[in-house]
């Protein structure tokens, strides 16, 4: 490259990609300790996650108030959550008044979607392209892309022909959605899908919707926070915190050690009845841990389940249709739901089972199944994501002698710490892949994760180290790591994200496994990180 080539380009110590929970609290810590710094971010505004997903009943099903950040007082003071599970406006309003409480948009740029990323090992420095054709020079990249940033669209043929309206829910329009009305289809029953169908049920004429595996759901049992209460969850916030620190996944909800099999099948069940009447995941993170190690207990948590389906839903063919049969309770990402089952006892909502009736194409007017066609009037993909690494694969990487990223984790992620992987320098991943964000309260662990990397990068800047590479020896233990504590699980034969599956993307189909997030427990975790840099940052190398 010549220097012509080279002075275009615009330079900075440190360049994050990604505005959203990371990159949003990632760029305050990098500009408090005056690092020079700032945010790449494809969209045209902040948020990320909370930007984007706007359809009807997208909310946390993490508590809000342990969703929310922990680092400043100011904002934990300031802050009222409205709603124990708050919803997608007021979630991307929380973002927005952070990011303005601190001025932080001055350090963003907008509709700046980095495509592709070379390391110069001669000066240690990343060269970043825009799709926009700008161009940028960094020493460290930090990557907050997200966990769910990249939707995924099934392929049936016609998709293009449809004459209504459809859009994936991650591309849900900022402008209103005329539902009423309506003959609507819905494709997908994962988390998103149960939100949507849930809230959309009752506004339109006719909904279907369709679904290939059924997906295991509890009630996320919201409800709105009152000032008063307001205030005593935040005289209770230090508390909050530690208590989420100290849970395998980062919430308040405590696993019970007491001993699945120390008690009797009623004493269980009573139990459980006093579990779904609670909030957000306490009948996965508060039950019996064996749930998640020993087949008979989950057998019997899965079965207790499917009852209450059976008791939620009136005609007995459809409840049986909805519960699974392909994996145990909380063995794929748990979707939480408001009257979800209760949806399928209105006259005009139809389950359309895609195990008995496959989508054969979509037409002009609707959807054609092997059993009928579907006359619809806008159709809903809630088809999930390309997960964890979805945003690397959409990134040129290519690191040292020219190798790509996309080629060294095409079978698997590989990462020393889910925070560096051997062979791309000075590239730091907050809640990447192999680290414990995809197992817990996302929050905690960027929170967790943004501070070791600003204090490596601080490191860094402060003993003049200009490159920072895992070690290939350090990168081989912790993967070995990662796959015990999967492997311990018993989702490891489930088909969900978890595992890396997702029949929509390239080399994710059925029978491979992809070692995608760190099992091991948010408190292991944060130990295990704690000990690295304690030890002057064994398992790196830096130079
Ligand atoms: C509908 C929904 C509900 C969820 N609910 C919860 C919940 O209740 N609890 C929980 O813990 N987690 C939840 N999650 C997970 C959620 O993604 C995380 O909680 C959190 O928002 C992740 O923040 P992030 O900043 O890491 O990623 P994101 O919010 O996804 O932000 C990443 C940003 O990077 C940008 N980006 C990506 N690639 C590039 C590129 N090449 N160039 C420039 N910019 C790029 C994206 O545009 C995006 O703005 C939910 C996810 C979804 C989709």
């Amino acid at each position: 490259m010549t220097s012509d080539e080279i002075s275009t380009r615009t330079r900075h110590e440190v360049i994050v990609i990604g505005a959203g929970v990371s990159g949003i609290y990632q760029i305050k810590r990098l500009t408090d300790l005056g690092i020079d710094a700032i945010v790449l971010e494809g969209d045209d505004d902040l948020g990320g996650t909370w930007y984007r997903n706007r359809y009807p009943g997208a909310r946390f099903d993490s508590e809000s108030y342990t969703y929310g950040y922990s680092f400043s007082k100011e904002v934990l003071a300031e802050w009222h959550w409205k709603e124990r599970f708050s919803a997608q406006p007021e979630n991307l309003r929380y973002l927005n008044f952070v990011a303005d409480k601190f001025d932080l948009r001055r350090h963003m740029r907008f509709n700046s979607r980095v495509e592709q990323m070379t390391w110069h090992d001669d000066t240690s420095e990343w060269h970043l392209s825009l799709t926009s054709g700008e161009k940028y020079i960094a020493r460290f990249v930090i990557a907050s892309l997200g966990p769910l940033s990249q939707p995924t669209l099934p392929s049936y043929p016609g998709m293009d022909a449809f004459a209504g309206e459809s859009f994936h829910t991650f591309h849900w329009p900022k402008e209103p959605v005329a539902l009423e009305g309506q003959r609507v289809g819905v494709i997908g029953t994962g988390a998103t899908g149960i939100q949507v169908i849930s809230v959309i049920a009752d506004q339109v004429a006719e909904l279907k919707v369709f679904q290939r595996r059924p997906n295991w759901s509890s009630p996320l049992n919201n409800a709105a926070i009152s000032a008063d209460e307001m205030q005593a969850i935040r005289d209770r916030y230090d508390e909050i915190f530690e208590n989420c620190k100290n849970s395998p996944g980062g919430f308040e909800h405590l696993p019970d050690w007491r001993g699945f099999w120390n008690f009797t099948p009623e004493e269980r069940h009573a139990r459980w009845d006093q579990l779904y009447t609670e909030s957000g995941f306490a009948i996965l993170a508060s039950n019996f841990a064996e749930i998640f190690f020993d087949e008979k207990a989950n057998a019997e948590i899965s079965e207790y389940i499917a009852d209450r389906i059976r008791g939620r839903v009136d005609d007995p063919a459809t409840a049986e249709k909805l519960i699974p049969r392909d994996h145990g309770f909380g063995m794929q990402r748990l979707p939480l739901e408001t009257r979800y089952f209760e949806a399928y006892n209105l006259d005009h909502v139809h389950l359309v089972d895609l195990s008995e009736t496959p989508i054969d194409h979509v037409t002009a007017t609707g959807i054609q199944t092997t059993g009928e066609h579907h006359e619809l009037d806008l159709i809903v993909y809630a088809t999930g994501f390309d997960a964890i690494t979805g945003g690397y694969d959409r990134i040129n990487i290519t690191g040292v002698d020219g190798a790509t990223l996309a080629d060294k984790w095409r079978s698997s992620p590989r990462t020393f710490l889910g925070m560096l992987t051997n062979g791309f320098p000075n590239l730091l991943m907050v809640a990447g892949p192999q680290s414990a964000s995809g197992s817990t309260n996302f929050p905690r662990a960027i929170e967790t994760g943004v501070n070791w990397v600003t204090d490596l990068v601080h490191h860094a800047t402060e003993t003049g180290t200009t490159r920072i590479e895992a070690t290939a020896e350090a990168e081989d233990e912790w993967v070995d790591e990662v796959i015990r504590a999967h492997e311990r699980m018993l989702f490891r034969r489930s088909k969900g994200w978890f595992t890396g599956y997702n029949s929509n993307v390239k080399g994710h189909q059925e029978g491979t496994i992809r070692y995608q997030a760190y099992f091991g427990g948010a408190p292991q975790f944060s130990a295990r990180i704690d000990a690295c840099a304690a030890s002057g940052y064994e398992g790196l190398e830096l130079v």
